[in-house]
């Protein structure tokens, strides 16, 4: 039994689609096998920018049909037969996405609605897989992942219920794949009263590590648009290289700093049931790629991960007496309220800093929040630098050539924050 997942770089257009056919005929036959899929392209930062503008009440109608056209394109290309139900079943969804972004009521929880909306990238995605590989040849289900991963409400960020969860799919998807295929979508949850939940951006890898830990996977493949797990995205550096093997440990670890190659939620219920995640590339399928496992290696290539859009706020007390446990907790508690994740943190005696994603109104709040208690700074623009397993000539190599504004070093892992050069 395998998990493949296919991100939105996988079905970008109608290439990408047959090579994602041909991978799975050579790789997984056609059974004991259920793929996951992401929105096609840049969908989801559509819809989320449609979702805003719906929201602000403005005419969010020229990206919609952008959208919709971009999808009709590749369908155009992939089914010349245009009675063909895929057509129908993607004009049913979009007429609903229509009317729910006409009727939700604006002022309403706006993170719920987000993920009504949002959802429907991985519902298009999905279902003209489906079709394409049955008219392929390779026989498939397409199956409701809302309907499978149940979670609890907490809306953009889902918390999944692993025990009904489990349950479910091993009762009803198990026997399935005996026979044939499954065509799911990554990214999406649902509650137990029929609403739709996501699991954070970029959570379709989460997404295949939860079917891969229910069905007792022997291994969960992700296909990108790159060799493997790399030392460093080759957008920010030149001369990368590519991990061969490398333990859960490490991988969550770079996932936390911030490595954009896997989602952090991925490995945890993988390294629960030891299942392997390989991660390959879909240009080059063939390639060996990078196996994550239950291994140990002392010496390991530093990782260099970079956190864009950060900024750095710092409290001090007014009365210029030291920073106390307490203060520290009334600070926490706010952070928490407004889901602001502290990326570091650096306490001095009379002032507290944390370095944290820009979210410009949550920031406003935490600021409204805190302001009679505390003297609060903040800048903004600016990166996280960490390089885990570092040596003197990555130091050399970073730090040397950025503008610091704060430091952090334990034996393994070196973090800056520093300013756009
Ligand atoms: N489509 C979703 C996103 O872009 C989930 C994913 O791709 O993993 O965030
Ligand atoms: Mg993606």
């Amino acid at each position: 039994m395998k998990v493949f997942k296919f991100g939105g770089a996988s079905v970008k257009n109608a290439d990408a689609f047959h090579n994602l056919a041909n991978i799975v005929q050579a790789h997984g036959g056609t059974r004991q096998l259920l793929l996951v899929v992401s929105a096609m392209g840049k969908t989801t930062n559509a819809l989320e920018q449609i979702f805003e503008q719906a929201t602000a009440q403005q005419d969010y109608t020229v990206i919609l049909q952008q959208n919709w056209e971009y999808h009709l394109e590749i369908v155009q290309a992939l089914f010349p037969d245009t009675t063909h139900l895929v057509y129908t079943q993607l004009e049913h969804l979009s007429v609903s996405l229509q009317e729910y972004l006409r009727a939700f009521p604006v002022s309403d929880n706006y993170d719920k609605h987000y993920d009504q909306v949002i959802s429907y990238g991985e519902l298009f995605s999905s279902t003209i897989l489906h079709h394409f590989l049955q008219q392929q040849g390779l026989e498939n289900t397409w199956v409701d992942s809302r309907k499978y991963i149940q979670t609890d409400s907490t809306w953009r960020e889902a918390k999944v219920d692993w025990a009904w969860t489990e349950r479910v799919i091993k009762r009803d998807l198990l026997p399935l794949l005996q026979k044939q295929l499954i065509v799911t979508q990554g990214f999406l949850g649902g509650t137990n009263n029929g609403l739709t939940t996501t699991l954070g951006r970029e959570g379709s890898d989460f997404s295949a590590a939860i079917f891969a830990y229910c069905l007792d996977a022997t291994a969960l493949y992700i296909w990108k648009d790159v060799d493997g797990l790399l030392n460093a995205d080759p957008k920010h550096f030149a001369n990368t290289v590519r991990y061969p093997e490398i333990s859960y440990q490490e991988t969550i670890e770079m996932a936390y700093y911030g490595a954009s190659v896997i989602h952090p939620k991925t490995i945890q219920p993988l390294a629960t049931k030891l299942i392997p995640l390989y991660v390959k590339s879909f240009l080059n399928p063939a390639g060996e790629g990078t196996r994550i496992c239950d291994c140990q290696f002392n010496l390991i290539a530093p990782a260099y991960i970079v956190k864009e859009n950060q900024c750095l706020v710092s409290f001090s007390v007014k009365d210029f007496t030291f920073i106390s446990e307490k203060n520290l907790g009334t600070i926490f508690n706010a952070l928490s309220e407004l889901r602001l994740k502290i990326n570091l943190m650096q306490n001095s005696a009379i002032s507290f800093s944390i370095c944290t994603d820009y979210h410009e109104s949550r920031l406003h709040k935490l600021i409204q929040t805190l302001q009679d208690q505390f003297i609060i700074h903040y800048n903004t623009n600016l990166k996280l630098y960490t390089i885990k397993n570092y040596n003197p000539e990555s130091i050399k190599e970073v730090v040397a050539q950025q503008k610091v504004l704060l430091e952090q070093r334990t034996r393994t892992t070196l973090q800056i924050v520093c300013q756009y050069a």
